[in-house]
C-alpha cells in the first residue's frame, strides 16, 4: 500500500539523518498523521502561520504569536534540536523573495534553517526539520539540505476503499460494482481529501452515488489540472475530417487509435503501447489541427504543457514542474500530451551558464520519461523549425513516428477549401469552382486558405452580396501573401533538410 511506502520512505530517511524533509502535499491533517506514526520518542514541536509556536501532538500553544524566526531560535543549539522534529507549516513565503530583492527576516530565516541543517548533517544533532506545504518553493541556499518527499496519488485499490469506506459510514444503498470501477478510474490522480469531497458533495446533491456524478468527478480533475498552472486542458471541436489532405498522417492516426482505443486487446496480442509522434513544419499547415483531431479520433483529454510557464525561477523548480506535470498527465491518463513549439523549450541544449544546464537537466528528465513511462500518455509533440531540436530527440525509437507536414499540394488545398467554405457558407459550396481556387494558391498554408475565405466572406457581406462566389475568392487570393513568399527562404531550407532527414511526409 502506498501509504505503508510513504511512511516506509519518511521513516528511512529520517534514521539517515536528512536535515530537511519537504513534504509535498495539501493534505496538512494527512501529513500530521504520517508524521505522527514516525515521531516514536522524539519530541515534536510546530510552527504554522495561524497559530504561531505550539507542541506538534497535543497542538497546544507553546507561545502567542511567535514569528517563525523566534521560534527556530529556541532550537538553534545543539542541546535544544537533539532528538526533535521540527514540523513547519506555511513557510513558503519566507523562501519567495531568495532571488529577488531580499527582504531581511526571509534572509535570517533562511540562514537560521542552513545553520539547524549543517549540525544535523555533521551529525551533531540528532533532529529532523520538516516542511509541509502545498507548492515546492526551495531557496538556493537550503537546495542540498532539502529532500522532497511526495505524497503520492492513491492507487486504484487505495480509491476503491474510500468509495467503499464512504459508503458504508454514510449507510447507503448498495452500489453497483461497475459503477465504483469507474468511479474509480475517474477519481485517478485526485487526493483522499478531495475524492471524499466530491462523494459528500454527490450524496448530497440526491442522497446516492449514479453515473450522473461522474461529470462532477470530471469537472474537479479540470480544476485540478489549472491549478497546477503548467498544464491546460483543451477543448475537442476538431474531427480528423476537419483536416484536409495530410492523409499519411491521418491513417497513421486512425491505426494508432484503434490500439489506444483497445490497449488490453492490443498489448495481449504483442503489440507496443502507442508512445507518441513529432510533428514538424512549418506553421499554419495544420499541426495544431491534427493535435487536437487526433485527440478526438483517441477519444481523451488533451492537455496542453506550457514549456514556458514550465521554466521556474528557483533552483530545481523546472525539473521540478516538470515531474509534476508528466505525474499529472500519467494520473489522468488514458490522455494525450501535447508539447507546443517543443524546439522552444529545448533550445540552448548543451550550452553553458545556469540556463542551458537547467534545459539539458529537463531535456534528460522528458527523455527518460518518454522512455519509461509505462501509462497511457500519448505525446504529440510538435515543432516548427526542427534545426533547433537536439538531434537525440530525432533519433528512432523516442517517438513511434515523426511526421513533417509541407505546404499543401493542389488536391489538398481543394479539399482545404472545401472544408473552410461548408463551414461558413455551406449553401454557396456547390456553385464554387473548387479546382480554379486551388490551381490559383500554389504555396499558401492551410491558415492561409482559411484566411482567404474569411476575407472574401467578410467583403461579400460588406458589399451586400447575398453569397459568396469564385470571383470573390479569387480576388482575395489577389490580395494575400502567401506563406511562401514570406518566407521563401526559410522554407526553401526546411525542405531541404525534411527531405534528407528521417522524415515521414504526412500528406501522400
Ligand atoms: P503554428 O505552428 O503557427 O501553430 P500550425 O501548423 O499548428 O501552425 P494550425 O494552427 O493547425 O497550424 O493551423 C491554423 C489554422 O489553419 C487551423 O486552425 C485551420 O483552420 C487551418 N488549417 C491549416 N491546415 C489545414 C488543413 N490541412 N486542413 C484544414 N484547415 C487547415
Amino acid at each position: 500500500m502506498k501509504d505503508n511506502s510513504i511512511k516506509s520512505k519518511l521513516m528511512r530517511y529520517m534514521d539517515a539523518g536528512f536535515p530537511i524533509i519537504y513534504i509535498n502535499t495539501f493534505e496538512e491533517d494527512k501529513a500530521d498523521d504520517l508524521i505522527r506514526s514516525v515521531s516514536r520518542g522524539r519530541e515534536v514541536y510546530e510552527w504554522n502561520g495561524t497559530c504561531g509556536y505550539m507542541d506538534f501532538q497535543t497542538k497546544a500553544p507553546m507561545m502567542e504569536d511567535c514569528s517563525l524566526e523566534y521560534m527556530l531560535d529556541q532550537h538553534r543549539t545543539v542541546d535544544t534540536l537533539d532528538r526533535q522534529a521540527i514540523v513547519l507549516k506555511d513557510v513558503t513565503p519566507f523562501f519567495e523573495d531568495s532571488k529577488g530583492v531580499v527582504n531581511p527576516e526571509n534572509a535570517r530565516v533562511v540562514s537560521k534553517l542552513k545553520g539547524m541543517a549543517r549540525m544535523i548533517n555533521q551529525g551533531m544533532a540528532d533532529a529532523t526539520i520538516l516542511i509541509i506545504a502545498r507548492t515546492i518553493v526551495i531557496p538556493p541556499e537550503l537546495d542540498n539540505y532539502i529532500t522532497i518527499l511526495e505524497m503520492e496519488p492513491l492507487s486504484d485499490a487505495e480509491i476503491r476503499d474510500v468509495i467503499r469506506t464512504f459508503i458504508s459510514d454514510n449507510r447507503m444503498r448498495m452500489v453497483r460494482e461497475e459503477l465504483i470501477e469507474e468511479m474509480a478510474m475517474a477519481f485517478k490522480g485526485l487526493t483522499e481529501f478531495e475524492i471524499n469531497n466530491l462523494l459528500a458533495l454527490s450524496y448530497a446533491q440526491d442522497g446516492e452515488l449514479t453515473r450522473s456524478d461522474l461529470k462532477l468527478i470530471f469537472d474537479q480533475k479540470q480544476q485540478m489540472i489549472r491549478k497546477s498552472g503548467i498544464l491546460e486542458m483543451i477543448p475537442l471541436k476538431e474531427t480528423i475530417d476537419d483536416i484536409g489532405g495530410l492523409e499519411n498522417l491521418k491513417t497513421w492516426f486512425r491505426r494508432k487509435a484503434k490500439v489506444y482505443k483497445n490497449l488490453n486487446k492490443a498489448e495481449a496480442f504483442g503489440v507496443d503501447m502507442p508512445k507518441g509522434v513529432l510533428i514538424a513544419g512549418i506553421s499554419g499547415c495544420g499541426k495544431s489541427l491534427t493535435a487536437k483531431a487526433a485527440t478526438s479520433l483517441f477519444e481523451v483529454p488533451l492537455l496542453r504543457l506550457d514549456m514556458g510557464r514550465l521554466m521556474g525561477k528557483y533552483v530545481g523548480e523546472s525539473e521540478e514542474n516538470m515531474r509534476k506535470a508528466t505525474a499529472l498527465a500519467e494520473a489522468i491518463s488514458p490522455c494525450v500530451l501535447w508539447i507546443d513549439e517543443i524546439e522552444k523549450a529545448f533550445a540552448g541544449i548543451g550550452g553553458t551558464g545556469g540556463g542551458a544546464e537547467v534545459t539539458t537537466r529537463l531535456f534528460g528528465n522528458f527523455l527518460t520519461w518518454m522512455q519509461e513511462k509505462r501509462s497511457p500518455v500519448f505525446v504529440v509533440a510538435t515543432a516548427n523549425d526542427v534545426t533547433k531540436l537536439p538531434p537525440e530527440l530525432l533519433r528512432k525509437g523516442r517517438f513511434d513516428e515523426i511526421f513533417y507536414v509541407g505546404l499543401p499540394k493542389k488536391g489538398e488545398r481543394r479539399r482545404i477549401f472545401e472544408i473552410h467554405i461548408q463551414k461558413r457558407r455551406p449553401q454557396d459550396l456547390a456553385a464554387i469552382d473548387l479546382n480554379e481556387l486551388a490551381a490559383k494558391t500554389e504555396g499558401f498554408s492551410g491558415a492561409d486558405i482559411e484566411g482567404v475565405i474569411k476575407d472574401a466572406i467578410e467583403s461579400a457581406f460588406a458589399d451586400d452580396k447575398d453569397r459568396i462566389q469564385t470571383q470573390d475568392v479569387l480576388t482575395a487570393i489577389r490580395n494575400t501573401h502567401s506563406l511562401s513568399e514570406i518566407m521563401k527562404e526559410d522554407l526553401d531550407r526546411l525542405a531541404k533538410i525534411y527531405e534528407t532527414g528521417n522524415f515521414k511526409n504526412a500528406s501522400k
